[in-house]
């Protein structure tokens, strides 16, 4: 296994970590439980901060005209102001910041499936959507991974979530710590197949950009290179982009391999195409052949590790 940096991922306090819910209680998550191994987590309840006590009666959003609004009931307190001046204090303090892994549904916290209402009074239902704090995260932060815990039930968001938080805490501790062009054009060599999958034209933008290079624009291609690869990463690959890039490394290292070799990972990756086997597998194929020809290019290609097989 490869060596990961740590990302830094805010999340809900909730999940797994302190007994703040509503009904005094925590949410029992064995994923998230997993990802703390791997991170430093930046816990917070945005409701315990604007001094809702726990346990403490429901609150709910409600939304009227274009604006969301969240309630507390049973008090009839008006909470949105407060709420709001609290995200903004805290998502304005975060210096070094991978994503977010919030609680689903909340009124406060969620990034999905919050019940929003017409009313305070819930006595209409309006949809299903987010949750007041969660709106300004992804205001503030738009092209950083946000997701909830349901949602990471899903293999291929997961997926994605764990690519890219892993990705961007790589980038960050690369500009941190950067010397000189050779460093930037080391990182972009390794995350090639990765960018392919997610987006070729940014890819291409990317390799223009370094190409652009003069010895005294570093900074400016630097932050326009973190523009481009938040970008990039923020689309998840299709099938037919990750069968691109299998072929593309597959093509890296043919004319090492026999006929049945080739013949044979062909075929898994039809297999892959119809759903009957996993991207995972052929990657692994592929890491081996890499391996075997001590083809150190490849070997270090972060698409073939994005992160720790652990969090798989
Ligand atoms: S969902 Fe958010 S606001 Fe609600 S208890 Fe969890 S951390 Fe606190």
């Amino acid at each position: 296994m490869r060596g990961f940096p740590e990302p830094e991922i805010v999340v809900s306090a909730c999940l797994n970590l302190e007994p703040v819910r509503y009904n005094g209680k925590y949410v029992k998550d064995d994923f998230v439980l997993k990802l703390k191994k791997y991170s430093q987590f930046i816990p917070v309840c945005p409701e315990v901060e604007i001094g809702l006590g726990v346990p403490r009666d429901k609150i709910i959003v409600y939304k009227k005209e274009k604006n969301f609004y969240l309630y507390q009931p049973s008090q009839k307190i008006e909470l949105t102001d407060k709420m709001i001046e609290f995200s903004e204090k805290f998502l304005n303090s975060l210096a070094n910041i991978d994503g977010f892994l919030l609680k689903s549904k909340s009124p406060s916290c969620g990034l999905s499936g919050t019940v929003i209402y017409k009313d305070p009074d819930r006595k209409i239902y309006h949809s299903r959507g987010r949750g007041i704090f969660a709106l300004k995260v992804v205001e503030k932060f738009p092209l950083l991974p946000a997701e909830d815990e349901k949602r990471l039930k899903n293999k291929e968001i997961k997926d994605h979530f764990l690519t890219r938080i892993f990705a961007i805490c790589e980038l960050r501790n690369l500009i941190k710590n950067l010397k000189g062009m050779d460093d930037l054009i080391k990182f972009h060599q390794r995350y090639k197949y990765l960018l392919m999958a997610h987006s070729q034209a940014k890819l291409k933008e990317m390799g223009r950009l370094i190409a652009g290079y003069n010895k005294k624009n570093l900074r400016d291609i630097v932050n326009r290179y973190r523009e481009l690869f938040l970008i990039a990463l923020k689309r998840k690959p299709s099938k037919g982009q990750h069968i691109n890039v299998l072929e593309h490394i597959l093509g890296h290292i043919s004319d090492k391999l026999n006929k049945g070799e080739k013949e044979h990972f062909m075929e898994l990756v039809e297999k892959y195409k119809k759903g009957f086997a996993e991207l995972q597998t052929l990657k692994e194929i592929l890491k081996s052949f890499a391996y075997r020809f001590k083809d150190d290019y490849i070997i270090n290609q972060v698409y073939l590790e994005p992160y720790p097989e652990d969090l798989i």
